[in-house]
C-alpha cells in the first residue's frame, strides 16, 4: 500500500515537473515572436513623493500579453527573456517606449515627471547599453535627466569593473541611476561607493515586514546609510497608509506601492496623473482608478 502510494507520488511528481517543462518550451517559442507580434505592453506605477504631495516619477514595467495563455507574470518571463538574450531587444523597446511616452508627460506639465527602466545583466554583458539609451534619447526628445536606469546588486556584482565603468558613461549623459530591491539580496557594502547610483530603492519586503520591530529597526538604519551617502531613498511596496505614515517619520518621503497605485496603462496613468493633482495627501488606488 504504502509503496503504491510511494510511487503514485513519484508519478505526480513526475508530470508536475514534465508540465512545467513543456511551458517553458513554450513560453520560449513564444516568446522569440511576441516583440514582432506587438504582445508587450509597458505599465506604469507611480512614484510619490509625501514631502511635495506629487508623484516625481513612474517606473516602467513590462506586460506580456500572451494571445493563449493570457497576461504571464515578469517573474516567469523576464528569466526566460535574460537566458535566452532575448531581453538585450526588449530592454531596447521598453526603453524607446518609456522614452516615448515620458517626453509626452512632460509636454504639459509643470513639474517634471521622470520614467524609470528595469536593467538585466545581460544588457550589460551586450555592450550596447550606451548606445541604445543615446537613440532612445534622441528619438523620443527626452531630456536626458528624466530618464533612470533600474540596477540590481546582482548586476554589479557580476562585472563590477565593468559595469561601473558602462554606467559611469551613462551618468555622463546625464541619465540617473538606481539600486532596486536593495536589502533583498547580498548587499556587499564594501562596494558600495563605487557605483555611481543616485537612488537606493528599499526592497518591499521590508514594508511586507515592516510590523517586525527589527525590520522596522533595518529601515530606519537603510536611510540613515543612504543620507550619509548622500543618495536619495524610495520605499517599495507601500499598501497602507499606516506604512505611508512610517516611512515618512523616518525621514523618508519617496514611495511606491499599492496604496498609490498599481501599475496601470499608459490611458489610465494619463488619468490618474489629472486626478492626483487635486487630491492632497490621502491616496488610494481605489479612489483614483476603477
Ligand atoms: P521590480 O523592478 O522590483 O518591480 C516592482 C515589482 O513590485 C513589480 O512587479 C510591481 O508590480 C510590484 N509592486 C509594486 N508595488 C507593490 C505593492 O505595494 N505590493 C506588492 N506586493 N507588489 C508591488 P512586476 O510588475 O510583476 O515585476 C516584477 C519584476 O520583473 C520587477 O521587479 C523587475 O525586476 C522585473 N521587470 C519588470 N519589467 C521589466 C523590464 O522591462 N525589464 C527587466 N529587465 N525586468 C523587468
Ligand atoms: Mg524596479
Ligand atoms: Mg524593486
Ligand atoms: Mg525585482
Amino acid at each position: 500500500q504504502a509503496k503504491r502510494r510511494g510511487k503514485n507520488q513519484y508519478c505526480l511528481y513526475n508530470e508536475h515537473l514534465e508540465r512545467e517543462l513543456l511551458r517553458r518550451m513554450e513560453l520560449e517559442k513564444d516568446l522569440r515572436i511576441a516583440l514582432a507580434r506587438d504582445q508587450f505592453v509597458v505599465h506604469y506605477q507611480p512614484k510619490w513623493d509625501a514631502a511635495v504631495n506629487r508623484a516625481i516619477g513612474v517606473e516602467a514595467l513590462l506586460r506580456w500579453n500572451h494571445p493563449i495563455l493570457g497576461r504571464i507574470s515578469p517573474e516567469e518571463f523576464i528569466p526566460i527573456a535574460e537566458e535566452t538574450g532575448l531581453i538585450v531587444p526588449i530592454t531596447r523597446w521598453v526603453l524607446g517606449q518609456a522614452c516615448r511616452d515620458c517626453f509626452e508627460w512632460n509636454e504639459d506639465r509643470t513639474e517634471p515627471l521622470s520614467v524609470s527602466v528595469n536593467m538585466s545583466v545581460c544588457v550589460f554583458d551586450s555592450k550596447n547599453l550606451e548606445d541604445m539609451v543615446v537613440s532612445a534619447l534622441l528619438h523620443s526628445g527626452l531630456d536626458a535627466t528624466l530618464l533612470e536606469l533600474e540596477i540590481t546588486e546582482t548586476i554589479v556584482m557580476h562585472n563590477v569593473e565593468d559595469v561601473v565603468e558602462q554606467l559611469k558613461s551613462i551618468r555622463e549623459i546625464g541619465v540617473q541611476i538606481s539600486m532596486d530591491d536593495f536589502g533583498a539580496g547580498y548587499s556587499a557594502l564594501g562596494s558600495i561607493d563605487l557605483i555611481p547610483f543616485q537612488t537606493l530603492k528599499i526592497d518591499k519586503l521590508y514594508m511586507q515586514q515592516s510590523d517586525s520591530p527589527s525590520k522596522r529597526a533595518i529601515i530606519h538604519t537603510i536611510i540613515m546609510l543612504a543620507k550619509q551617502l548622500n543618495l536619495e531613498v524610495i520605499a517599495e511596496g507601500v499598501e497602507t497608509e499606516q506604512q505611508m505614515a512610517f516611512l515618512q517619520s523616518a525621514g523618508c518621503s519617496m514611495m511606491q506601492g499599492y496604496y498609490f497605485s498599481k501599475p496601470i496603462s499608459r490611458a489610465d496613468l494619463d488619468l490618474w496623473l489629472q486626478q492626483s493633482m487635486f487630491v492632497n495627501g490621502r491616496h488610494t488606488s481605489q479612489s483614483l482608478i476603477g
